[in-house]
């Protein structure tokens, strides 16, 4: 029988929920071009539910218990002593969520000669060391699409909350004050403007998608072309890579996983390519941007603002300058974890499980590394290395 060890962010601070904003949720069978929402033999959860943090368990322990396994949860995660490290040795399955990840170091893997398995239970695996895991035949999974469309909602919502300067309005309000001019002073209309995404994968093409409507010139680069069809219905201009497609665009959305060849992608030479003023929005990962050069390009006026969920490392410790750069919409990483997102990448972390623990094989489309390579999903977006250099500071946050 085996140990399976998942790392899930804190409670909320008044307790966990005994109800929610809403009764229930839409019922979803596919996401866009059709691949299948999750499908476990069973659920133990109610979809609506908060399951990302350490209470709701992501809804599995009736299922890992009945079955034998031992399940262990925790919030615990950072530093040496940590619970995660200590749990480690005789853990067979590592679960996280990258809103609060596991950071799986090859110094981690190593000290847990049992593990076999390591599943994001949402997306983007750069919290664990991908190269490691290859070298120790461990296999990683994540949810494919399980939260790209919520994310694709929030990259929407924080373009037009930069642009139109929603924030300090908001603010403004809520401070009791009316000065009109102070709040329209840094705002603009989106039609127009040039919007370019740096990929055009699952949540990139959602984002094109939801923004055709606004009368936006579009463009993107990825490393795959989109089929020639889906161009001309969108109307998508191509760019072999992001320097070329920046210095044209208002607008930049990034949109990629973060590996070797991603990180620092958005250091002081390519916001130096963008036009002044322009906003960037960050969802992917904080890390596919150079911290202090984003720092700078919005203290020169070179960037306009700069919004995002996503951060290095996480939690961000109380001294990030994100925190207090001028004109930021940032956020704890939040954007993939709606109660709605949580419901399906619970229900995939359960069939991943289910498949591992029954000897069946894991869909394709989650799987990252396997057999000593990389796999799936993780073959087609990612390039074997680590990306987990620095994590260690994840221990300089103190919770409050
Ligand atoms: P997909 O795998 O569908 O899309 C990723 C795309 O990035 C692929 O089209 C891939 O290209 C492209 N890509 C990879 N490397 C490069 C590169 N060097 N330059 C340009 N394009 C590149 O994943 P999703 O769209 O679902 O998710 C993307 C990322 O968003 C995740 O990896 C994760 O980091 C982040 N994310 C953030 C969340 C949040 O809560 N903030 C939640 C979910 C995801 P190709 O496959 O054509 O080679």
């Amino acid at each position: 029988m085996a140990k399976v060890l998942c790392v899930l962010y804190d409670d909320p601070v008044d307790g966990y929920p005994t109800s929610y904003a809403r009764d229930s949720l839409p019922k979803l069978t596919h996401y866009p071009g059709g691949q299948t929402v999750p499908s476990p033999q069973a659920i133990d959860f109610t979809p609506g539910e908060l399951l990302g943090s350490v209470s709701g368990e992501l809804g599995l322990r009736k299922y890992l218990e009945g079955a034998g396994h031992t399940l262990v949860v925790t919030s615990d995660k950072d530093g040496a002593d940590s619970v995660l490290d200590r749990e480690l040795a005789d853990a067979e399955v590592v679960i996280s969520q990258p809103f609060w990840p596991a950071y799986m170091t090859a110094e981690r893997i190593a000290k847990a000669p049992n593990l076999k398995l390591i599943i994001t239970a949402g997306i983007g695996s750069d919290h664990t060391d991908l190269q490691a895991a290859i070298e120790r035949g461990v296999t990683v999974a994540e949810v494919t699409y399980s939260n790209s469309i919520s994310v694709s909602e929030h990259v929407v919502m924080l373009i037009l909350s930069l642009v139109r300067n929603y924030i300090p309005m908001y603010q403004t309000v809520v401070s009791g004050g009316w000065n009109i001019a102070d709040c329209v002073s840094r705002s603009y209309d989106l039609e127009g403007m040039h919007v370019g995404t740096v990929a055009a994968g699952r949540i990139g093409l959602a984002v094109l998608k939801r923004l055709k409507p606004f009368d936006v010139n579009l463009h993107y680069t990825d490393r795959h072309r989109l089929p020639a069809d889906v161009e001309k219905e969108l109307g998508l201009t191509f760019h072999s890579d992001a320097a070329s497609m920046v210095p044209i665009c208002d607008v930049v959305t990034i949109n990629a996983p973060l590996h070797p060849e991603t990180e620092h992608l958005f250091g002081d030479e390519m916001i130096a390519k963008m036009k002044r003023g322009t906003y960037l929005v960050n969802t992917a990962r904080g890390k596919i941007c150079d911290r202090d050069a984003i720092v700078r390009g919005l203290e020169s006026g070179q960037l306009a603002g700069y919004a995002g969920d996503v951060w290095f490392p996480q939690p961000a410790p109380q001294d990030h300058p994100w925190r207090t750069m001028p004109h930021h919409g940032m956020t704890p990483h939040t954007s993939g974890t709606s109660l709605s997102a949580q419901a399906r990448y619970a229900a995939g972390t359960r069939e991943i499980l289910e498949c591992f623990f029954e000897g069946r094989p894991i869909r394709e489309e989650y799987l990252i590394v396997d057999g000593g390579k990389l796999a799936g999903a993780g073959a087609h977006a990612y390039s074997a290395g680590n990306a987990t250099g620095g994590s260690e500071e994840a221990a300089r946050f103190s919770k409050k």
